[in-house]
């Protein structure tokens, strides 16, 4: 199990910087008043991970943040016994931390954890607000401050794994995609300190390539992409060595589709 910590970018006002898409920090906010938990479905690097961050500093609580795989349990989520130099000792998981402590826990790609995690998930993310512990026999009840928020990447590949709709409907859902041009170019500007025209001919390219999902690529250009482009380009790196390197030889393993996205960025490098 793996708990992440943010990578803080802060902006002037020691804040961590997020661009608004839509209207996702009002209902993050009403779904947190009314203690609703939260489902965001995007794909990977569009700024799902950065709300979520920028939404537990506006709201001034604790986040807690797990990158789920094939291999977790409810046990790393809930928390287990370990053995001390007294003897057995209790440890609560992120998610018992943060249902204790009135945080926020964020569960990343939620749809990769083992079945056995809907077990704990199910009683949380209804109007019981419950955490059983089987463990320990303690059922917890979530402090009014917590929330649960977890999210998924849609795309084809996730299609057998996808979320069970009982799941699903326990949640209130946000749907999040790459931002527009110029929410995309401000992000560029202020994540990687370059200038609106080298921001703005990523954001013409990172399209572009997003044309090409169908056919060639699993994953498109992601902002994240982007951003780790425009950062190398500032600091000098011939621009369509940065594009085989941030782009192309990470969004694709087969020379064709790499040779496919280098002839796309010729068009604007
Ligand atoms: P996800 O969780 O969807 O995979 P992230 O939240 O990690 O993606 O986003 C990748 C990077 O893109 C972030 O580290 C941040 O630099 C940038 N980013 C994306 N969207 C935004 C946004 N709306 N405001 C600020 N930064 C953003």
């Amino acid at each position: 199990m793996t708990t992440v910590n943010f990578n803080t970018k802060l902006n002037e006002k020691n804040a961590l910087f997020y661009k608004e898409q839509e209207r996702e920090v009002s209902v993050f906010e009403y779904a947190y008043q009314h203690n609703l938990p939260l489902l965001i479905k995007g794909p990977t690097g569009c700024g799902k991970t950065r709300f979520i961050a920028h939404m537990a500093e506006k709201l001034n609580k604790p986040l807690y943040t797990v990158a789920c795989h094939d291999d977790l349990t409810a046990a790393d989520l809930v928390g287990r016994h370990l053995i001390g130099p007294d003897g057995t000792y209790w440890q609560d998981g992120p998610l018992t931390k943060a249902v204790r402590e009135g945080g926020i826990c964020y569960l990343d790609e939620v749809v990769e954890a083992r079945k056995d995690t809907t077990v704990v998930l199910h009683p949380l993310a209804d109007d019981r607000r419950v955490l059983p512990l089987e463990r320990t026999g303690e059922l917890i009840e979530a402090s009014p401050d917590f929330m649960l928020v977890v999210s998924y990447n849609p795309g084809y590949q996730n299609l057998l794994k996808g979320m069970k709709p009982s799941t699903r409907q326990r949640f209130v859902a946000l749907r999040f995609d790459y931002p527009k041009t110029e929410i995309e170019q401000d992000i560029i500007i202020n994540e990687a300190g370059v200038d609106a025209h080298l921001a703005y001919k990523l954001v013409e390219l990172g399209q572009a390539l997003r044309k090409l999902e169908q056919s060639d690529l699993d994953e498109v250009a992601s902002t994240r992409l982007l951003i780790y482009a425009a950062k190398m380009m500032s600091s000098g790196m011939n621009a369509l060595d940065v594009c085989r390197s941030c782009l192309a030889e990470p969004l694709s393993d087969e020379p064709d589709t790499v040779n496919a996205i280098m002839d796309v960025a010729r068009i604007y490098f």
